[in-house]
């Protein structure tokens, strides 16, 4: 019996001709033998569903060529054993090692340890497996190839001497098999090969073995296109392959008119012809722009729950045709799950996207590099982890977040052990507890003694259940190790669910294999970090499956829709690059290898055949949509296929979605939805549902408060203008209110900074960094400064007070990380020597034959020093008095007993007169008068900032001060005085709306975390 080939256009009934054969062939009374071939498992199980609803299946397999490929080397006397993928993972890995060793990598040298290269060479090896390579090959000369190849065979070479096989062969074998031995298949009745368009050579050569074995096969190709249009041109390839195999072969044509509704009909009968005929709009075909991707996946979901809701329609009769799974799959779903539309997406997922699994490498990870802060927290946080045998609660991770702020702890499980024990020596009396209260709902305070004992505790077991054994050891030990850590942690009992998920039973068959290749290859021997980073590797590679579900809407790339038909079909993605995706040549495998070594090509994917084919799947309604905008806003053009159909219909059928089109309240798809269109186009809904009033009353709030935002002035109560004092700030209104400069300065800069740090008092806890901040160091430097000029015998004399600068500089440096809690680094010493050099040079720099230095660190207003009494002349009131208090840095005298004020600066910006006259530096003027007026110093007649990275004098000079009438010092005063008047007035009026300062907002400022205003400044 000839091979037979029934060849059919797109919907002409291959299908149901097979089923029919088959039902034909079961129907008479002897016992037969059917095999059915098809591309992929969705499809076996929705033919296996087809032929079940008609009768009994008895004698029928039905499965993929490596299925039918094992059954015949089961017959025969070969037993090859299939490589599990683990196996196949560390061949390749040890034949990189080798050539590596060997210095045959090439240009792959440098990225041989990379997870993607380990991940490309799988892909390689397994698309030339597939394609039956050999390894027989003209002269290559593109060493990149060479590299390739070289590498495969040496894998091949591996593979055989281990006698094991990648199971990709097993289809080859089969056909080599059958070739020798054709009895083995002699009692088989048929073999049905349908909805394939291209065959590998292996596949072609078992076809013609099995056909020349006696078994009647039939295959089904598309084709006999009477258009004469090119959309057939793969199946006619593989059909020009077949026939140069067997030339016998018997040719039977099906029929070419497809079984489809008119207007579907008409859409793919004017599909890529020279006279495309206008169709009549019928509602079962739409072609739909919208403006973005995602607006196309609400639209098509969104006719899909109505089908479903309304319609009654199955979930599995639905299909989404996209172009690939990388773009739209996440967008559909997102809105699926807001919709509550079930989805069934046909390929793998990478272990590395299920969170459970990402817990593992996090967990390892925290050993390798020593507790990171954040890493921490962030397994303590995990619902996925029960860690109350040892003594952790919940809870505890905001506790020891705290902890990590206070210590700080960067990284480093001694740190955090040296942090918990400070806290456990120093006496932190637990707040008053409310009745009922448990030590445990504190979590914002630092911790109490024993709570400090107990985390110290808990963390010490916790590190000895992670800590690893020293030394290599085999892959089993390390799976075994990690099977009890699991265990230990909660991580296997937490969820019972576990057991019966498919993410689950794949990484359980991963650690297997490991074992399996363990046994296989010889000890695969690693310590404990190389376990680490293989183990996250192998959670990069490895994918699962989620079982066919014909209850739920199938999400299918075109490629993979064919074959398959369903009720319905709505096609995403026909904008220009989407739809037909640019191709690109396979760096790795270069086309003309592609051609000769029968790997499909990737220049000539027959994207316009695939397109024909999908538009030919829907039996009732079928649903183009094209995005014209990208997501990131930019104009898409359509793709050349939604031209060809656009063309084929009126341009007013053509519905465009844009983000204004107003919509019918009861088309929407979910709450979420009709809210939101509901607020859109101004249409109030009437709920009855007191639940749905709440949403609907927080959503008109949340409405007010979004367009505050956006007002181009702030303005209102959502943006700091409050009209009258707020309870909080009540004390402003008396008439002696006590104050310091820097929180003067604040108002002026911003007064929702000032409302945020003074009246609502957040302050924001520090995220530790390794090394000191910026204001670490002012509070080191001022420190040793004011100790220098104290302990030196003549302050005026510069090497004086330089004698004593090593000796107490040494002392605060040593003693400052415990202080000013930071974690030194490598760089800690030469920073000191850095600043050693700063502080002499400010020593050297403020020396002066002319005044000499009396005062340091001069309080006032604080310690029982008199403070700053600044009388206010406020119109209509009399008494108003601001009280200031401050430190001044250092106060200098000369012969005349007359005073100058220095006030230390970190950095060297915002000390000009600028900042003073714009208010946001009020300091020196105002410590001026207070060394007058509350310290009775005598007149002061300079004063400046000294900027100590600056190593200089600030350019305003209190001596030197001019603007309009105001002249020195006094003038500067009375400028201050001004501006505290106004910051006054602001105050009282309850005006806190954010200002962005001059040069942008501080990074230290605690409303930069959620003020709309923000923008980021140098400071
Ligand atoms: S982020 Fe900027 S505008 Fe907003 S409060 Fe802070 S300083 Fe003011």
């Amino acid at each position: 019996m000839p091979l037979q080939v029934l060849i059919a256009g797109a919907a002409c009934g291959k299908t149901t001709e097979v089923l029919r054969s088959i039902r034909a062939e079961l129907s008479t009374a002897e016992l037969k033998k059917i095999w059915v071939l098809l591309p992929d498992s969705r499809q076996v199980t929705s033919l296996r569903t087809k032929l079940i609803g008609g009768g009994n299946l008895l004698g029928v397999s039905i499965g993929l060529f490596p299925d039918i490929s094992k059954e015949i080397l089961l017959k025969s006397d070969q037993h090859p054993i299939l490589a599990p993928n683990m196996m196949l993972h560390r061949i390749v890995l040890e034949i990189v090692q080798v050539h590596s060793q060997q210095g045959t990598l090439g240009e792959l040298e440098v990225i041989k340890d990379k997870p993607g290269f380990i991940q490309l060479l799988h892909q390689k090896f397994s698309e030339l497996t597939q394609a039956g390579f050999t390894g027989e090959m003209p002269e290559i000369t593109d060493p990149q190839l060479q590299v390739i190849l070289g590498l495969f065979q040496t894998y091949q070479e591996r593979l055989d001497q281990l006698q094991w096989m990648d199971p990709n062969q097993v289809v080859q074998l089969a056909a080599t098999e059958l070739a020798v031995n054709p009895r083995w298949v002699r009692d088989w009745d048929l073999v049905v090969v349908d909805g394939f368009e291209r065959f590998t050579p292996p596949q072609l050569e078992l076809i013609c073995r099995l056909s020349e074995s006696g078994v009647r096969v039939r295959v089904t190709l598309a084709g006999n296109d009477t258009h004469g249009r090119v959309i057939y041109r793969r199946a006619e390839e593989s059909l020009e392959k077949l026939q140069s195999a067997i030339p016998s072969l018997e040719v039977i044509p099906l029929g070419d008119q497809p079984h489809l509704p008119t207007p579907i009909l008409g859409i793919a009968n004017n599909f890529l012809v020279d006279h495309p005929q206008k169709i009549e709009k019928q509602p079962d075909v739409r072609l739909l722009a919208a403006h973005s991707p995602l607006q196309e996946v609400r639209e098509v979901l969104r006719s899909i729950k109505e089908l479903v809701r309304i319609k009654h329609s199955f979930p599995g009769d639905c299909a989404i045709l996209v172009p690939d799974e990388v773009q739209y799959p996440p967008l559909l779903q997102s809105v699926a799950d807001e919709y509550g539309v079930p989805l069934h997406f046909p390929w793998g997922t990478p272990l590395q996207e299920v969170a459970q699994m990402r817990l593992i490498v996090d967990l390892l990870r925290l050993e390798v590099e020593d507790f990171p802060r954040r890493l921490f927290l962030d397994v303590l946080r995990s619902p996925y982890l029960n860690l109350s045998e040892i003594d952790f609660l919940p809870s505890d991770a905001a506790r020891l977040e705290r902890v990590s702020r206070y210590g700080p702890v960067v990284a480093g499980f001694e740190n955090w052990k040296k942090v918990l024990r400070r806290l456990e020596e120093q006496v932190i009396s637990p707040k008053q507890k409310r009745a009922g209260e448990e030590e445990d709902e504190d979590i914002y305070s630092l911790p109490t003694a024993d709570t400090s004992r107990r985390l110290l505790d808990s963390m010490q077991k916790f590190a000895s259940q992670l800590h690893p054994p020293l030394g290599q050891r085999n892959i089993s030990f390390w799976v075994g190790w990690l099977w009890q850590l699991l265990r230990e942690v909660g991580w296997l009992s937490g969820a019972n669910t576990l057991q019966e998920s498919l993410w689950f039973d794949r990484f359980s068959q991963v650690l297997r294999e490991m074992c399996i290749s363990d046994q296989a290859l010889g000890q695969w021997t690693l310590d404990y970090a190389q376990f680490v980073s293989e183990l996250e590797m192998v959670i990069q590679i490895s994918t699962f499956h989620q079982k066919p579900d014909d209850k739920k809407v199938q999400v299918l790339r075109f490629l993979d829709a064919r074959g398959s038909r369903f009720e319905h079909v709505a096609i995403l993605g026909l904008a220009e690059g989407i739809f037909p995706k640019t191709q690109r040549e396979d760096p790795f495998l270069p086309e003309d290898f592609r051609a000769a070594a029968g790997l499909e090509l990737r220049l000539e994917q027959d994207q316009i055949g695939v397109f024909y084919q999908a538009i030919t799947r829907a039996n009732a309604t079928l649903m183009l949509t094209r995005p014209y905008m990208s997501d990131k806003g930019e104009a898409l053009e359509p793709s050349p296929y939604w031209m060809i159909l656009a063309a084929a219909v009126e341009e007013r059928d053509i519905e465009f979605v844009r983000s204004t089109t107003r919509r019918e309240l009861n088309a929407a798809a979910s709450l979420e939805e009709l809210l939101f269109w509901s607020r859109l186009f101004n249409q109030p809904v009437q709920f009855d549902d007191l639940r749905l009033l709440e949403v609907s009353n927080t959503l008109k709030h949340q409405q007010e408060v979004l367009s505050a935002r956006q007002a181009k002035m702030p303005s209102g109560e959502y943006e700091g203008g409050l009209a009258q004092l707020p309870t909080a700030l009540e004390k402003y209104k008396r008439a002696r209110t006590n104050w310091s400069a820097s929180r003067l300065e604040t108002y002026k800069s911003c007064p929702l900074r000032f409302w945020t740090q003074h009246a609502l008092e957040v302050t924001e806890h520090r995220i530790p960094a390794v090394g000191t901040q910026s204001f670490q160091m002012g509070s080191i430097l001022h420190q040793i400064l004011e100790d220098v000029y104290r302990a030196a015998e003549n302050p005026a004399e510069v090497s004086s007070v330089l004698n004593h600068l090593p000796e107490i500089a040494k002392r605060i440096f040593a003693a400052a990380p415990e202080i000013y809690q930071f974690e030194p680094t490598a760089y800690w010493q030469t920073q000191q020597q850095e600043w050693l050099l700063i502080l002499e040079q400010t020593i050297n720099g403020l020396a002066s034959d002319e005044w000499v230095p009396v005062a340091f660190e001069q309080k006032f207003g604080l310690d029982d020093q008199p403070p700053l009494d600044i009388p206010l002349d406020f119109p209509g009131e009399y008494g108003r008095v601001v009280r200031l208090h401050g430190v001044i840095d250092r106060v200098d005298q000369n012969s005349q007993g007359e005073i100058r004020v220095i006030d230390y600066k970190t950095g060297m910006g915002h000390l000009d007169k600028k900042d003073l006259l714009e208010g946001t530096r009020l300091q020196l003027p105002l410590y001026a008068l207070a060394a007058r007026q509350a310290l009775g110093f005598g007149e002061v007649t300079d004063g400046f900032y000294w900027s100590l990275n600056g190593k200089k004098e600030s350019s305003l000079k209190l001596r030197n001060f001019q603007e309009n009438d105001f002249k020195g010092p006094s003038g500067a005063i009375q400028i201050v005085i001004q501006h505290i008047e106004q910051i006054l007035l602001g105050i009282l009026a309850g005006d806190f709306r954010p200002q962005v300062p001059i040069g942008g907002c501080p990074s230290y400022c605690a409303a930069r975390l959620w003020c709309w205003r923000f923008q980021p400044g140098r400071f």
